[in-house]
C-alpha cells in the first residue's frame, strides 16, 4: 500500500487547512461510493470528501418518486444518516477552484487549501436548461429538474397546477411525463426531433414508447419547440411553440439534458485531458491524464469498447461501479481486481413498459446487420456483426435480462442459437450462462482454453458487497432495480 507522507506540509502557512491520504470532490453517489468502500479497503487512510452541496448523499433516480409524494425526504438517503462519520469520512463543506498537480494539493473558494495523496474528482453533472436568450425563461414556475431543491420546489407545486409542460426528448423527459401523468395532471411533452430517445432507439422503437405515453393520456408535439413563456404578472401562464401556438399551462419543467462539470479540469496546474460536453478523459482505473488525480461517474469519460470513443456514462449503476473501482485502485489494489466496465447498459420501466438498452443499440458498426421483431405493443431490435450481438433494444411488459445480455456482447459470444429467444425476449439468462460455465469447467478440467474476460468477470473484487450495502437504502427506481437485477444474478452464478 502507498504512503503518502508527502503530503504532509505547509503547517506554517494560515491557509492551510489539513491534508488526507485520499481527497474527494463531490459527495454524489460516486464521491461517497468511493469514500465508503476506499475506507472498506483501508482503515488507516485519512480520506477527506469536499463538496458544495448542502445536503448528504441522496439517490437522485428516486426524486420523481420524491416529486409526486410516494417517497418522503428521508427516504431519498442514499446511505443512513451518519454513515460518513462513522466511516470516518471528513466532508468539508465548500467549493473547490483549483487543483495544484505539482505540490498536490486543491483550492478552496475563499482561500484555504488541502494536500491530497491522491484525488478523486466526482463532481458529476449540471442540467443544460433552456436556452439564455429565451423570453419569459425568468418567470416563476420555470424549473430545471437536476437536484434536490429542483424537487421540493415542484412537489410544493404540483398539487395547486393542472396543466404541465415539459421540454426534453430523453429519459428524463419520459419519467417526468409519465410521473405526472400518474397524478393525473394534463401533460404536453414538446420534442424537438420527430422521435424521443433518438441516441438509443430506432423509429420504431420510439414510437411503441410515444404510443405507450400518449395512451397514458400525454399531449405529445414532436418537431415541436418551446421558443418562448408567457407570463401573468410574473409567473407562467403558458408556452409558445415553433408553430405559433400558444398552449396553457402553470408550470415548464424543462428536462433536456446534462452535461459533465469539467471546471477542476480546466483549473488544473497540469494539463488534463477532457473536453467540456464530453467530461474528463480516464482509463480503465479511472486515472486522468495527471498523476495521482482520478475521475468517476457524471464527469468521467470512459473508452467504449465497442467505438473505442470515450463517453460518459450519466447513470447511477455506472457511477456506483466507478466509485468502487477508484476506490480499488486508489487504496493501490492491484488493477487486475477492478473488473472491466464493458458496453454500456440501461433498463428502466416507463409505466408498464420495461425497456433495455445495450451496448450499440443502432448497431451503426460497418457491416453489422439488423433482425427486429414487433407484435402487440412489444419490440425487440439487435444488431449482430457476424454472429455476436453488438446491440439490443427491448421493449416489452417483461423485464429482459439486461446484465446477462451485457455478457454476451462484452465476452463476444456467438449467439447463433440465441436469435430467436432474443427477439422474443425469452432468453434466460442464467440457464445460458450455467450451461457455458459447465462447459468452461470441463474446458479447465482437460486442459482447454478459457476467455481471459470470463476470468475477469468472475473477479472474487466485483464490487457487489459495496452496492448491496448501497442498495438497502434504495427505494425501487430504474436505477436500483437494475442494480438489484445484478446482485441477484451475481449471487445465483455462486460468485
Ligand atoms: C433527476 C435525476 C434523475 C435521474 N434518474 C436516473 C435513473 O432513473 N436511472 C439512472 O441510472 N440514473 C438516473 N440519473 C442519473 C444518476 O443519478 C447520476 O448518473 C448519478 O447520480 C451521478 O452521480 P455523481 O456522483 O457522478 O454526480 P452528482 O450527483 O452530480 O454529484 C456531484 C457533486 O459534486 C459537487 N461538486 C461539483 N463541483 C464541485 C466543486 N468544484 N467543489 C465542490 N463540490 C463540487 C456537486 O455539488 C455535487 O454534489 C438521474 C439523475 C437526475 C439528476
Amino acid at each position: 500500500m502507498q504512503s503518502y507522507s508527502s503530503v504532509v506540509a505547509r503547517t506554517q502557512d494560515q491557509r492551510y487547512q489539513g491534508s488526507a491520504d485520499i481527497v474527494i470532490v463531490g459527495n454524489g453517489i460516486a464521491g461517497l461510493t468511493a469514500a465508503v468502500e476506499a475506507r472498506r479497503l483501508a482503515p488507516d487512510m485519512r480520506i477527506v470528501m469536499i463538496t458544495e452541496q448542502c445536503h448528504p448523499t441522496i439517490n437522485t433516480p428516486a426524486l420523481k418518486q420524491f416529486a409526486t409524494g410516494k417517497l418522503e425526504r428521508e427516504q431519498l438517503l442514499a446511505y443512513p444518516v451518519g454513515t460518513e462519520r462513522s466511516q470516518r469520512i471528513q466532508v468539508l463543506h465548500g467549493r473547490v477552484e483549483e487543483i495544484n498537480a505539482q505540490s498536490k494539493y486543491v483550492c478552496l473558494q475563499g482561500g484555504g487549501y488541502i494536500g491530497y495523496g491522491v484525488l478523486l474528482l466526482a463532481t458529476g453533472s449540471t442540467a443544460n436548461g433552456l436556452p439564455e436568450n429565451l423570453p419569459g425563461r425568468d418567470f416563476d414556475g420555470v424549473l430545471t429538474l437536476h437536484r434536490l431543491q429542483n424537487y421540493l420546489d415542484l412537489r410544493r407545486r404540483l398539487n395547486e397546477v393542472d396543466e404541465v409542460a415539459v421540454v426534453g426528448g430523453g429519459l428524463h423527459a419520459i419519467e417526468t411525463v409519465t410521473s405526472l401523468l400518474h397524478m393525473g395532471i394534463q401533460t404536453h411533452w414538446f420534442i424537438r426531433r420527430k422521435t424521443c430517445l433518438s441516441r438509443v432507439m430506432d423509429q420504431r422503437a420510439s414510437a411503441v414508447v410515444m404510443k405507450h405515453i400518449e395512451k397514458a393520456g400525454a399531449r405529445i408535439h414532436c418537431e415541436t419547440e418551446v421558443v418562448g413563456i408567457v407570463g401573468s404578472v410574473g409567473t407562467v401562464a403558458g408556452v409558445v411553440t415553433t408553430y405559433n401556438q400558444l398552449i396553457s399551462c402553470q408550470l415548464v419543467l424543462v428536462c433536456t439534458g446534462t452535461r459533465p462539470v469539467t471546471t477542476l479540469a480546466e483549473h488544473c496546474t497540469l494539463p488534463m485531458m477532457y473536453e467540456r460536453d464530453r467530461g474528463i478523459f480516464v482509463n480503465n482505473q479511472l486515472r486522468t491524464s495527471v498523476p495521482g488525480i482520478y475521475a468517476a461517474g457524471d464527469v468521467a469519460a470512459i473508452n467504449n469498447p465497442q467505438t473505442g470513443v470515450h463517453e460518459i456514462r450519466a447513470q447511477w449503476y455506472a457511477a456506483v461501479v466507478q466509485g468502487c473501482s477508484a476506490a480499488a485502485i486508489m487504496t493501490g489494489q492491484h488493477p487486475s481486481t477492478v473488473p472491466p466496465f464493458g458496453v454500456p447498459w440501461h433498463a428502466t420501466r416507463i409505466g408498464e413498459l420495461a425497456m433495455l438498452t445495450v451496448g450499440n443499440p443502432l448497431g451503426r458498426a460497418e457491416g453489422s446487420i439488423t433482425l427486429a421483431d414487433s407484435n402487440k405493443g412489444t419490440y425487440r431490435r439487435l444488431s449482430l456483426l457476424d454472429d455476436r450481438l453488438i446491440g439490443y433494444i427491448s421493449l416489452g411488459t417483461a423485464r429482459s435480462d439486461g446484465l446477462a445480455i451485457k455478457r454476451l456482447i462484452d465476452e463476444g459470444h456467438s449467439i447463433r442459437a440465441l436469435k430467436e429467444p432474443l427477439l422474443k425476449g425469452t432468453f434466460d439468462g442464467r440457464k445460458y450462462f450455467s450451461q457455458q460455465h459447465s462447459t468452461t469447467v470441463i474446458a479447465m478440467t482437460t486442459g482447454g482454453n478459457t476467455s481471459p474476460l470470463h476470468s475477469l468477470y468472475h473477479s472474487p473484487a466485483a464490487p457487489g458487497t459495496m452496492v448491496e450495502s448501497m442498495l438497502v437504502a434504495l427505494p425501487s427506481s430504474s436505477a436500483g432495480s437494475q442494480s438489484r437485477k445484478l446482485l441477484s444474478y451475481d449471487r445465483k452464478r455462486g460468485h
